[in-house]
């Protein structure tokens, strides 16, 4: 027994032929047969019906048996159904203008059973098999975007804090190696800043380490909306601590951008009795600039930066420090 069922679909305007054919393939458990007699109903036939091969007649009265084989292999439903032509024309013109016409086979009118079964069985089993290494090819783009998804959300994953939902370090330390090299490459202005909650710990101390955690989050929140370029990125550098990078700033743009960060921190309201800063909870900024035309290291950015906040610290907190490069 064949290891595929075929539907065999038979067009032809001759009764004859169909129940020749219909004695021909009824020993053949695996063969089933159905008869168009109109031609002009075979296209719709053949889309409702699904064959695994189409064998069907070149000379009819109703329309020409090319142009009902160009129709098949234009309509998407049954496209790729191997279409069998069984003519009475022997003429190897024919025969070629056939093929060329997109049809799979031909044979002449009547064939040997034998024969007729042998081509019947080899087009289903090459449908069929064509037909599933579609399926499969369908469902391994279908995995394949799927996984793309997948791995785009663990990149992002893996570059957000999970506390604030900002960049974490690791995002910052491979976006500042890029702006820093592009700063280089396009000789412009690179600004930095680093922010550290003032009296964080006393903070925590008094409300407790949910609530400081709270305040993360609302800092957070607050400095990341009030960065307005697209380019500038916010990142947790550290405990209570920020950076944010502003690429082709200038170091009057980055003190404009500090103050700004500074004052909307402590619109935020949020009370902190044991600060020695403010009763709200404030920030202190270091700000750093890196001009294009100096030769300057990442590395000296950062610890410009770091040593301007010490001094913003040292002056009292709630303030901004330009560090002078
Ligand atoms: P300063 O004004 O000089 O910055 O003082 P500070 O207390 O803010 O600084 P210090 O470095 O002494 O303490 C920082 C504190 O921040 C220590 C820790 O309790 C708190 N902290 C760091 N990370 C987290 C966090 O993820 N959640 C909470 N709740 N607290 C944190
Ligand atoms: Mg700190
Ligand atoms: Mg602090």
């Amino acid at each position: 027994m064949p290891e595929f069922h075929s539907t065999v679909l038979l067009v032809d305007d001759q009764n004859s032929i169909h129940l020749a054919l219909k004695k021909m393939l009824a020993p053949a458990d695996d063969i089933q047969l159905h008869f168009c007699k109109q031609a002009r109903q075979a296209l719709d036939m053949a889309v409702a019906l699904q064959p695994t091969v189409i064998l069907q007649d070149l000379n009819m009265p109703e329309i020409d048996g090319l142009d009902l084989l160009h129709s098949y292999k234009r309509c998407e439903a049954i496209a790729d159904v191997p279409v069998l032509i069984l003519s009475g024309t022997d003429s190897v013109e024919t025969k070629a203008e056939a093929f060329r016409q997109g049809a799979d086979d031909y044979l002449v009118k009547m064939p040997h059973e034998i024969e007729l079964l042998a081509r019947l069985r080899h087009h289903t089993k090459a449908f069929v098999e064509h037909q599933e290494r579609v399926i499969a090819m369908r469902q391994l783009e279908q995995e394949k975007k799927k996984l793309a998804v997948a791995y785009l959300e663990l990149e992002r994953l893996a570059s957000i804090d999970g506390l604030t939902n900002i960049a974490n370090r690791r995002h910052f330390d491979e976006s500042f190696a890029k702006e820093w090299s592009r700063a280089m490459r396009e000789t412009e202005s690179l600004s930095l800043l680093m922010i550290d909650i003032d009296c964080f710990k006393q903070y925590n101390d008094s409300y407790g380490h949910l609530a400081g955690d709270e305040c993360l989050k609302l800092v957070a929140a607050s400095l990341k909306q009030h960065l307005q370029r697209p380019t500038d990125l916010l990142a947790r550098y550290g405990g209570e601590e920020f950076v944010v990078l502003l690429p082709g700033t200038h170091a009057r743009g980055a003190i404009k951008v500090a103050e700004r960060l500074r004052k909307e921190v402590l619109a935020l309201q949020l009370p902190h009795e044991n600060s020695v800063a403010h009763d709200y909870v404030s920030i202190s900024l270091g700000s750093a600039t890196v001009a294009p035309m100096l030769k300057h290291q990442a590395l000296e950015l950062l610890q410009l930066a770091d040593k301007a906040l010490y001094e913003a610290k040292d002056g009292g907190r709630n303030q901004v420090i330009c560090a002078g490069m």
